[in-house]
């Protein structure tokens, strides 16, 4: 019998890493939906993709209508603009549209009508190979590849040196983090690793991003809240990696839109509010009451924070 179960433990063994990989890759696509196929033009244009080879990118909605499926249509012609270097913010209810508007950005669907422009032209004229590499994405929440932390964020930029992969980690602000494990960043994580928690692993991410270094960042915002210290360190390496970067940021909460440039707010697929955070407060209209709703809920977990004394 045992030489009947060493062959199939071995087997269970491939199977199980096998299914581990189709796990990560699928993770990964999550973010972007399920890719339906999109084509490359005849003759694709190559789009700058780093910042060290152009200036940031200029981001244009146009009339962007769009559904997954043909009866069901989820925008319903969308215009915006993210100016090169600035900042976007969309906020909104749940289904709204928001992750929708940074999938179409990367071109995962192709709209039904209306544009989508990168550097003002049509990103299904580009290659989608370089309009991929131009974006940048940090995810809700990052899957890891079960590998060393150094492969993690190198994979932001493959060939990447010792030096570079430290220096990103550090303006994420997770080196010093790297450091105080025992293998530092021969630290193997992912699931069969050492499990990171959501805020270590978002900073992976950051870190990853700024190597790659591209000419436009969408920030998915997480939902799931973290603790007051843990969103403050997110928060700064946020900030930094989207320095000097066009930047879309798919807001689930609002007090990290407050200094975009712009803020729509998205409802049921329009824009139905639009402005800088003075605004649309000066407006008194769904932003507005978002807006006291959230601080109210804030407040009241704010005492919740103080009964529970420091932490
Ligand atoms: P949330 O704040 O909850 O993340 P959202 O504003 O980002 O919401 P989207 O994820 O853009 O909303 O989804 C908009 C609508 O599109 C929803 O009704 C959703 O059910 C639908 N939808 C999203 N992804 C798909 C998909 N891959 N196939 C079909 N419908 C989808």
């Amino acid at each position: 019998l045992m030489q009947l179960y060493q062959p199939l433990n071995l087997l269970g063994f491939v199977y199980s890493s096998l299914r581990q990989s189709l796990v990560d890759l699928e993770q990964m696509f999550r973010l972007l939906g399920e890719a339906e196929e999109v084509e490359d033009p005849a003759i694709p244009i190559l789009l700058p993709a780093r910042l060290e080879d152009a200036p940031p990118a200029e981001v244009r909605f146009d009339g962007v209508k769009f559904g997954y499926q043909s009866n069901r249509e989820i925008l319903h012609g969308v215009s915006f603009s993210v100016q090169p270097g600035g900042r976007t913010a969309i906020v909104g209810p749940t289904g709204a549209g928001k992750s929708t508007i940074s999938r179409l950005l990367f071109r995962f669907y192709d709209v039904n009508d209306g544009r989508v422009l990168l550097d003002g032209r049509d990103v299904r004229d580009y290659s989608q190979e370089s309009l991929r590499a131009a974006i940048g994405v940090v995810p809700q929440d990052t899957v890891l590849f079960n590998d060393t932390i150094r492969y993690n964020i190198a994979y932001g930029r493959i060939g990447a040196t010792q030096a570079e992969v430290e220096h990103a980690a550090q303006l994420a602000q997770v080196h010093d983090f790297v450091m105080r494990l025992p293998e530092g960043y021969d630290t193997r994580v992912g699931e069969r690793g050492l499990k990171l928690s959501g805020g270590e692993k978002q900073r992976v991410a950051i870190a990853r991003t700024i190597l790659k270094n591209p000419r436009v960042l969408i920030l998915d915002e997480a939902t799931s809240a973290l603790d007051t210290h843990t969103e403050q360190e997110i928060q700064s390496a946020l900030r930094t990696v989207a320095t000097d970067r066009t930047t879309l940021v798919i807001a689930h909460r609002l007090s990290t839109v407050v200094d975009a440039d712009e803020i729509l707010v998205l409802v049921d697929g329009l824009v139905a509010e639009r402005g800088t955070h003075r605004d649309l407060l000066a407006t008194g209209g769904v932003y507005a009451r978002m807006w006291a709703a959230q601080s109210e809920e804030e407040a009241a977990q704010g005492h919740v924070e103080a009964a529970e004394g420091p932490r």
